[in-house]
């Protein structure tokens, strides 16, 4: 049996593909990708903007945010997982070594213990057994891969959700510790911008505002949907005087998640109020100009960068998932097969004229 992919060879190019259906032994398994999600880091990827920044060696399976159920597992790995055939896990993108000093110490997100990027979605096909990436029919499980079983409820095209969600409750509530009563601004109303705003509401924010430009207008409607209490569009309205009007001593918590542009951190800090914290979730690939870091020391304002998530936020991203209790449907804007992973990224990144994306989702059949 052959497992079909979608592999990225270089810059802006991506083929299909067959791979020989891997051996799996007692410690490892297979995944049969269902769906898989695609976000900013996808569309930097496709570009070739992270040639670069990351030691990514072509070709490659693209895909880290991938929902499955298992179609083959060894005997040690169904124990130690708690895991059979069928069921249904979602994947993290980050594969822990689980013994240098970061994965010891609960911050796996560093992991320095491989000698390459262990991270779904970026490992070159030359390293056994090549299916690395949710951009496939099938997708290997490594004996150290992080998995978290999805509750029977939720589809896969919901379930898929767990990654901006995830993003979402780290940066938007355990990373800047919002709380019942915080004053929350959420600059960029991409996916994980809304993730962000719907999680510190569910934390018990009284107060979450998202902005955005006049062209995600429709985004900025969907912050309101999910909750949040004020959208404000940067381009029609001035963002420092409105949060002043809304929230005269500045917020508790200001997220920046959008990418490329640096006037949202330079607003941030304008906005946050003094002893609040800026989360910085968004790359920039430049320096922010001008960056009042004197500002920051006289209001002790405290400034965090969130790389990536972790497993607590991807568990309580599934739980909220589980409950029904959000209509993220919305969200849901775009499905594409797997001979159309050029066209899903394209359609993220705003390339196709007429498409309003948010969430988009490969579904591999
Ligand atoms: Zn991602
Ligand atoms: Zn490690």
């Amino acid at each position: 049996m052959t497992i079909k992919a979608a592999i990225q060879t270089g810059r802006r190019a991506i083929e299909l593909t067959e791979f020989k259906r891997p051996k799996i032994g007692r410690d490892d398994a297979l995944l049969r990708v269902e769906a898989c999600g695609i976000c900013g880091t996808d569309v930097e990827q496709y570009r070739g903007e992270m040639d670069g920044v990351l030691d990514l060696r072509y070709p490659l399976i693209p895909g880290h945010e991938p929902v499955g159920v298992i179609d083959e597992i060894g005997v040690d790995a169904a124990e130690r997982w708690n895991l059979n055939v069928g069921d249904r896990v979602a994947v993290e993108p980050f594969i822990p070594c689980g013994g240098c000093s970061y994965c010891l110490t609960g911050s796996y997100e560093h992991c320095t213990g491989w000698k390459q990027m262990m991270s779904y979605g970026f490992i070159s096909t030359a390293v056994a057994p090549a299916v690395w990436g949710g951009y496939a029919t099938h997708m290997y499980l490594h004996p150290k891969a992080v998995l978290h079983r999805v509750p029977s409820n939720l589809t896969p095209e919901v379930a898929v959700l767990f990654n901006p969600l995830g993003a979402g409750v780290r940066w938007g509530v355990t990373l800047p510790r919002t709380t019942v009563g915080s004053t929350v601004l959420v600059l960029g109303p991409g996916q994980r911008g809304l993730a962000s705003a719907l999680a510190a509401k569910v934390a018990g924010a009284s107060l979450v505002i998202v902005t955005g430009l006049s062209r995600d207008r429709h985004k900025l409607d969907l912050a309101v949907t999910l909750g949040a209490d004020v959208a404000i569009d940067v381009e029609k309205e001035d963002l420092v005087s409105r949060v002043r009007e809304l929230c005269p001593r500045g917020v508790d918590i200001a997220i920046d998640v959008t990418a490329n542009a640096t006037a949202p951190v330079l607003d941030a800090v304008e906005c946050v109020r003094p002893g609040g914290t800026i989360v910085l979730g968004g790359l920039k690939g430049t320096a922010v100009k001008d960056f009042p870091t004197d500002k920051l020391v006289l209001r002790g304002i405290t400034v965090i960068g969130a790389r990536g998530v972790t497993a607590p936020a991807y568990r309580e991203a599934l739980s909220i998932l589980a409950t029904e209790r959000y209509d993220l449907r919305p969200l849901q804007t775009h499905r594409f097969g797997l001979d159309q992973c050029e066209t899903a990224i394209q359609t993220l990144a705003g390339e196709i004229p007429g498409e309003h994306a948010v969430n988009v989702v490969i579904l591999p059949r």
